[in-house]
């Protein structure tokens, strides 16, 4: 079975970039970038490869003031409080919200993702802005806890930032990954000096321009800009935590990095995502489910699906149906709302998806749809494709494409399937489709995942901002979202205040009876279940 989309469906949009990006706001949004180097890097779009901005380029010497005045500014950020924060974070919410047409036309632009794909990171920014503007002053809220001898001694917890917060993030959600770990820090009495990277810095930068705007002070969030070698490696070695998002094997870099310095690292790294069809699965809600799971924004999507695992009795059937509906899919890279998938980002990105694609082929895979680079389209456009029958010895059996690529295997028992979705060095999402929900959860508890989503895709947990994301194994450290991405940002401090007596050997007891006495109080104490 072979299916390919037709040049019907998919009619080449050609796209005047500097029509659509009228030239005033990328003057406007460049000076935001913390650069006195005099060097640019240009950019270009995706949607037709043509030019697009002259991005300024920091110097160490930019990074070093940028830390100066966010180092300055923090005291007087942290000493506002939670809520007088929360606010100004809340006022971000509304500004994303009335400027999401234009901060969609800059996504779009910057990443060749189709509009609806844009759409869903301002609403997802805005979430993780009303999650924190709303619950980050309990979350911060200092607590009180039981002493070493309760009513004698009080406990007091409290949550202190750590500083000045280094945020580097990847091209290929430039608003959600951005800012979504950055406005945590924020929430949390923290600066932030944040490198985006390069092909998607107008984005970046929009978002600045409406977080100052809901006012948030200039020294309290900074964009500084440059090679991730270079500038991102400048703010590992300056930042009080650093949270990176992107690949691994810089992720292993930057980590280490920090650990040379002892500092904290929140490391959002690659997948190598699975999803299970069980045999009684709605078979029409599964579809749905891989279309978004595996295609949203082609693919390029650290908790998309790579592997598709689906129970041999509805195999054929699974498969029929999710070839047919991959190759109606509207591939049209534009800036308007009819596309449903855009095109990749890079080149880099266009090469490593073909060449995975052609190894695969040439180890025995079979194509069941797509297959095909479309430079008709846009130059790096590649058509949504399904495999089937790929080896082991195959590199995308285990690496990670990164691109709309999915491959399929039928499975005879479940122990046999959460074997091989457990059986990668990622762990970081995972999808179980089956009517029977005690089952499916049972299933997701077995599988070594940060988060799983049952019959449902990828929204259901990354939507839900009380609760924490993140990997296991080589998908990262640590997590973003819920009480446990904004605790990451402080460092807990207890002040124990002793009242009455000390606690040390009343005097008149000997060191003999004190223990004693201390022996017969413990044994109350775990009695009393203190
Ligand atoms: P990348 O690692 O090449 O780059 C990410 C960022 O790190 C960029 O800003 C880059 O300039 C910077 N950088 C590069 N070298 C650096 C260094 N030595 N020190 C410090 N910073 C450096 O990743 P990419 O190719 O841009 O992004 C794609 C990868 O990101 C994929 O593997 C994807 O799975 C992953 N990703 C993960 C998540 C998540 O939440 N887990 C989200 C999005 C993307």
């Amino acid at each position: 079975m072979t299916a390919t989309h037709t040049d019907a469906t998919h009619t080449a949009a050609h796209t005047d970039t500097a029509r659509l990006l009228p030239p005033a706001t990328v003057a406007r949004l460049l000076p935001l970038v913390c650069a006195t180097s005099g060097e640019t890097t240009a950019t270009e779009s995706p949607l037709d490869g043509s030019y697009l901005a002259e991005v300024p380029q920091s110097s160490i010497a930019d990074v070093d003031a940028a830390f100066d005045r966010a180092r300055a500014a923090q005291p007087a950020w942290a000493e506002r409080g939670a809520s007088a924060r929360g606010r100004r974070l809340l006022e971000f919410h509304d500004l994303l919200l009335s400027e999401q047409a234009a901060l969609a036309d800059l996504i779009v632009v910057e990443t060749g993702k189709s509009r609806r794909d844009a759409i869903e990171e301002v609403f997802h920014v805005a979430m993780t802005a009303r999650y924190l503007g709303v619950h980050a002053a309990k979350v911060l809220a200092s607590q009180r806890r039981p002493g070493v001898i309760p009513g004698l001694t009080r406990i007091d917890v409290h949550h202190v930032p750590k500083g000045v917060v280094g945020v580097i993030s990847p091209w290929n959600y430039p608003l959600t990954m951005a800012f979504s770990d950055g406005l945590a820090a924020l929430a949390a009495g923290n600066t932030v000096v944040a490198k985006p990277d390069a092909q998607t810095m107008l984005s970046a930068l929009a978002g600045l321009e409406l977080l100052r705007r809901a006012g948030v002070p200039d020294d309290v969030w900074q964009v500084v800009a440059g090679p991730g070698d270079v500038v991102g490696t400048a703010l590992v070695d300056r930042a009080d935590h650093i949270t990176f998002t992107g690949s691994t094997a810089t992720g292993r870099n930057v980590a280490a990095r920090a650990g040379g310095r002892l500092i904290g690292a929140s490391m959002e790294l690659g997948g190598k995502n699975p999803m299970l069809v069980l045999e009684d699965a709605d078979l029409d809600a599964a579809v749905d489910g891989a279309i978004r799971g595996c295609f949203s924004n082609a693919g390029q999507l650290c908790v998309s699906f790579e592997r598709l695992y689906v129970a041999r009795p509805v195999f054929d059937a699974f498969a029929e149906r999710f070839v047919a509906a991959t190759v109606a899919l509207e591939l049209r890279p534009g800036l308007d709302w009819s596309g449903e998938v855009g095109t990749l980002t890079t080149s880099a990105q266009l090469e490593k998806v073909s060449a995975h694609v052609e190894d695969a082929r040439a180890h025995g895979a079979r194509v069941l749809a797509g297959g095909r680079p479309r430079p008709d389209l846009a130059p790096w456009s590649y058509e949504p494709t399904i495999l089937t029958d790929v080896p082991e010895s195959a590199e995308l059996y285990r690496g990670e494409t990164f691109g709309p690529v999915v491959a399929l295997y039928p499975f005879d028992t479940e122990d046999e399937a959460i074997a091989a979705a457990n059986d990668s060095a990622y762990g970081l999402n995972a999808s179980v489709w089956s009517r029977d929900h005690r089952r499916a959860r049972a299933v997701a508890a077995r599988l070594r995942v940060g988060s799983v989503n049952v019959n449902e895709a990828i929204a259901a947990s990354f939507g839900s901002l009380h609760a924490p994301m993140g990997g296991f194994g080589d998908s990262g450290l640590g997590r973003r979202q819920g009480p446990e991405g904004l605790l990451r940002f402080t460092d807990a401090q207890t002040v124990a205040t002793q009242r009455l007596m000390g606690l040390g050997t009343p005097s008149g007891l000997s060191r003999e009876s004190f223990a004693e006495v201390m022996t017969g109080a413990l044994r109350v104490m775990r009695w009393l279940r203190i």
